[in-house]
């Protein structure tokens, strides 16, 4: 049934298959029927179902169960992989959350296949995991800029969707998406980052020379999304023009994820009633 607010379940309404990123209305709102102020008030309501299924994980992680769930976040510089990891990770209890973000390799890393930092960075049991940016940049930036030659990268995304797989079959449920936005709108991001203070931080001189491999890197990315979009694992599209509906979109997508788990609070490991009594007695 859809929820309040879509017409199409988030899950639906931003499958990947067979979709032209070329052809992506970044400021779409697909599946959801509403404007901001509806969706941002959905948003709030379903923050709480977010944070309570969360918690319910981590609870069970607490008591042995070694299920995760693995938000992988990909997407251009601007497209808001920070924003959904302040405002809706940020939701969160934080301890249950293990985040890891990469970028350039360091020295130690390239000494190493491409997927051992990835692997020492994958949630524990009972944690909402979160990998901003991932192993996928080696099959984008790496691509794009024929940092090793394709003979190496042409394989990896069979050996991606292999080690997914692994990581699926032993409990680790990967919730992929990838987060577009326009050209035009990545522009007026990166002059807000050049025109307040406060997004100096935010900015990189290197992001205005990445503008210039655009089509190369909508070329990689379509390259990625149908070779590496699976049944253990499959992309999700967002459209990230309107930070509200990328906000939305994958907390519906998380609490789709942990609703699958269909975990209940673990019960207790001693006699409820013994305790009372001791506890009331003591
Ligand atoms: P962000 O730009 O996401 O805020 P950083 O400033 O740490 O974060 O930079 C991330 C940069 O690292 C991006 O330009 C990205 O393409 C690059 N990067 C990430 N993984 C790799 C990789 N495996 N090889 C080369 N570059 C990478």
């Amino acid at each position: 049934m859809a929820k309040k607010g879509w017409s199409v379940p988030a899950t639906e309404a931003l499958k990947a298959d067979g979709l032209r990123i070329a052809d992506l209305d970044t400021s779409g709102t697909p599946g959801f029927k509403g404007d901001k102020s509806a969706g941002q008030e959905l948003l709030a309501e379903r923050t709480e179902v977010l944070s309570a299924l969360q918690e319910r994980l981590y609870a069970n992680g607490r008591s042995g169960d070694l299920r995760s769930v693995l938000l992988v976040l990909q997407g251009m510089d601007t497209a808001g992989k920070g924003g959904i990891v302040r405002h809706v990770i940020g939701s969160v209890d934080p301890q249950g959350v293990d985040h890891a973000a990469f970028g350039v390799p360091t020295e130690e890393e390239k000494r190493h296949h491409y997927l051992w930092r990835i692997r020492k960075a994958l949630p524990r049991g009972g944690q909402l995991g979160v990998f901003d940016r991932s192993h996928y940049e080696d099959v984008l930036v790496v691509r794009v800029h024929n940092l090793v030659p394709k003979e190496e990268w042409e394989p990896r995304y069979d050996e991606i969707n292999a080690f997914e797989k692994e990581l699926v079959d032993e409990g680790t449920t990967v919730v992929k998406v990838a987060m577009f936005v326009s050209l035009d709108e990545q522009k007026r991001r990166l002059l807000e980052r050049l025109e307040r203070p406060d997004k100096y931080w935010k900015f990189n001189p290197a992001d205005i020379d990445e503008r210039g491999y655009w089509p190369d890197y909508q070329e990689a990315y379509q390259a990625m999304l149908e070779r590496t979009s699976t049944k253990s694992a499959p992309w999700h599209v967002i459209p990230a023009d309107r930070k509200w509906y990328s906000r939305l979109a994958i907390t519906e997508l998380l609490i789709d994820a942990l609703e699958k788990l269909d975990l209940e609070w673990p019960p207790a490991k001693f006699d409820v009633d013994e305790q009372k009594k001791r506890l009331l007695e003591a």
